[in-house]
């Protein structure tokens, strides 16, 4: 844009010195004769600056001046003053001028004066526009960041609600909402530890309801669940604040009673009685008396584990209900006398035996996919391995019947070991079978995995039958707690790396479930059948599968669903995105031998 100047003299002579005196400054040259016309002018053309006459008939130079500064579109327009009297300079400033040449005019010294001008204007216009293109910057930054701030703090928000629900589901029992096994083991083991060192006591009830089958299996799970909740809420109430409640799983509650002996741990345990007798479940018009039967433990230095403390409750309990129900029992000599060695013993024996004489044998049971995988796999065919044993009379046992024993006796690790082997050999023996597989499954107590050469186990198993590790998968049973999580983290990353995958089994029985997910490089996770099972009657098994079926896509672990036992169940399975079915809707159990696994591996293809 060209720089415009405007000179206002009422003395045509003056005007014509000063456009020659100007023009070499490559300007465009407006003129006025007088001070009235030089406000229009001004209006009209905005010049860069004013060269302005003092004395002029009419308007003043003065007057022209406070009018330019007065009008807000001109204000900032520099005004020189041109005149022949020096008092007048003053009064030249104080109206807003910014420089004054006298008269007689020099050539150099009225040039530089209005360069000198007109560099300022210039000066002052580009600072604004930088001003103003840095304010614009400061301003879209400051959006930018308000936004980026908002989604941080929306994230921060939904990472924090994920985190207290995973703390909340992973201490907490579905059903009656107070805390679970895992928190009772916990909290047991920090009152074991104040107790060795003296700083504490504490009294252990566990808490039987001995007509929880009678309600569950005449009235249905919904009652047995609806009985669970009010019992859960009764013991609430009897307790106070240093006292410890949890559901162990099944009928069989727990209190840690802080600040309790003997003596006040038994009359708490009699208060629960009373209440209890004053209690009825009503269902469907039909009214239950309710009866507990209380294991009381107290908690003193031969205690140190929570594990010791269970079997001491079970020992206990298991008396009680022989004396019959609706009792109070104290552990104590007593106790020791008559429950040491009772019927395990025999059932050690009977697993050594079996052990040595072969008298195990696998069962198999087929996995269904529910949801197809993102891309289009062949199925192959996947099992899970199910131990039994073949008693002397040629019968089939069960797992429940004898597991429970062997992981007393710790003989279990040497059941699991038996079990990878033999799946091993069966592998090796059908080479041609490899690619139709994808891989069976093998359960592995806790206790194994504490075994620190189980990793080594099962390399020179595979090496030694050179059969491929992903053939191989593993399912961490959750009969009993994982103890050393960065061990177990380390036996199944070593695992992984010769190719087998783990899944973690019995998902939501209690145990730190939602912990180890997220604490342990699992591929898949196994809802426990008690939810699956009734799921289409319980409300709270389906948001229970919608939760785990939400974290488990978080975590990218496949879900398995247990104990699928029909079509409706499947359909409800399906809808709510769980991958793998598992139950007798699809396969029952059947020994694992040549013929079946052929006819198996054909069904599937
Ligand atoms: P699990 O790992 O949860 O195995 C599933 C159990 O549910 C099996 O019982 C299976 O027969 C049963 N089942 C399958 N589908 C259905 C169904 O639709 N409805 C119902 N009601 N039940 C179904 P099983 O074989 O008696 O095994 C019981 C538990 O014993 C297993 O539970 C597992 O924890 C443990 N176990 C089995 N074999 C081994 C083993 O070799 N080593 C270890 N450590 N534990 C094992
Ligand atoms: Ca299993
Ligand atoms: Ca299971």
């Amino acid at each position: 844009m060209e720089t415009k100047l405007l000179i206002v003299d009422d003395t045509p002579e003056n005007l014509d010195v000063l456009r020659q005196v100007l023009s070499p400054l490559d300007c465009k040259i407006l003129v006025a004769n007088s001070g009235e016309r030089s406000l229009d002018i001004i209006a009209r053309n905005q010049p860069d600056l004013v060269l302005l006459d003092v004395m002029m008939p009419g308007m003043d130079g003065f007057e022209v001046c406070r009018r330019i500064r007065a009008n807000e579109s001109t204000a900032e327009t520099p005004v020189i003053f041109v005149t022949a009297r020096q008092d007048d300079i003053a009064q030249g400033f104080a109206v807003g001028g910014n420089d004054y040449i006298t008269k007689p005019i020099s050539m150099e010294e009225v040039q530089s004066r209005v360069r000198h001008q007109l560099e300022r204007v210039r000066l002052i216009r580009e600072l604004k526009t930088l001003n103003e293109e840095l304010e614009e910057k400061v301003r879209e930054r400051t959006a930018k960041l308000a936004i980026a701030n908002r989604q941080l703090r929306e994230e921060v928000n939904e990472r924090r609600f994920m985190q207290d629900r995973l703390r909340y589901l992973a201490e907490h029992d579905f059903v009656t909402r107070v805390y679970n096994r895992n928190a009772l083991d916990a909290h047991v083991t920090e009152v074991i530890d104040g107790v060795q060192r003296k700083s504490a006591e504490a009294v252990y009830l566990q808490i039987d309801i001995d007509q929880f089958r009678l309600v569950n299996e005449s009235c249905g799970c919904i009652a047995g669940d609806e009985l669970l909740k009010e019992v859960g809420e009764m013991l609430g109430h009897c307790l106070s604040e240093q006292d410890f409640l949890a559901r162990l799983g099944g009928d069989k509650f727990a209190i840690v009673a802080g600040k309790h002996n003997r003596a006040s741990g038994l009359a708490l345990a009699n208060l629960i009685q009373q209440q209890a007798n004053n209690f009825a479940f009503v269902w469907e018009g039909r009214e239950f008396k309710l009866a507990l039967t209380i294991a009381l433990v107290v908690v003193d230095k031969d205690v140190s584990s929570f594990e010791q403390l269970l079997l001491m409750a079970d020992e206990v309990m298991y008396l009680a209900k022989k004396e019959g129900r609706s009792t109070v029992r104290v552990y104590d000599e007593d106790t020791l006398r008559q429950t040491s060695h009772r019927s395990n013993v025999n059932w050690a024996l009977r697993l050594v035996d079996a052990l040595n004489q072969d008298h195990f044998c696998i069962h198999v049971q087929r996995l269904s996919r529910i949801r197809a995988p993102g891309e289009n796999l062949p199925a192959k065919l996947k099992l899970e391995a199910l131990v039994r044993l073949r008693d002397t009379s040629g019968s089939l046992m069960f797992p429940d019947s004898f597991i429970p024993a062997a992981e007393r006796f710790n003989l279990i690790s040497q059941i699991d070991r038996w079990m990878i082997k033999r799946v091993v050999q069966i592998l090796a023996q059908h080479p041609e079978c490899h690619d139709e597989i994808e891989h069976i499954a093998i359960n592995l107590s806790a206790i194994s995995i504490r075994e620190r050469d189980l990793g080594a186990y099962i390399e020179r198993t595979l090496a030694q039958y050179k059969v491929p590790g992903h053939l191989i998968a593993f399912e961490i049973t959750e009969t009993e707690n994982i103890v050393n999580l960065e061990e177990t983290r380390q036996f199944i990353r070593d695992v992984k790396n010769l190719g087998c995958q783990f899944a973690l089994d019995d998902f939501g029985s209690g145990y730190a479930s939602f912990n180890y997910l997220r604490e342990l490089p699992f591929d898949q996770v196994k809802i426990d059948g008690v939810f699956i099972r009734d799921i289409d009657k319980i409300e709270t098994n389906i948001s229970m599968v919608k939760s785990i079926v939400e974290i488990a896509q978080k975590l990218n672990v496949s879900v398995v669903a247990e104990f699928v036992e029909n079509n409706r169940i499947h359909t409800l399975l399906d809808e709510l995105g769980v991958d793998w079915g598992q139950g007798y809707h699809y396969h029952r159990p059947e020994e694992l031998t040549n013929e079946s696994l052929k006819r198996m591996i054909k069904q599937v293809a």
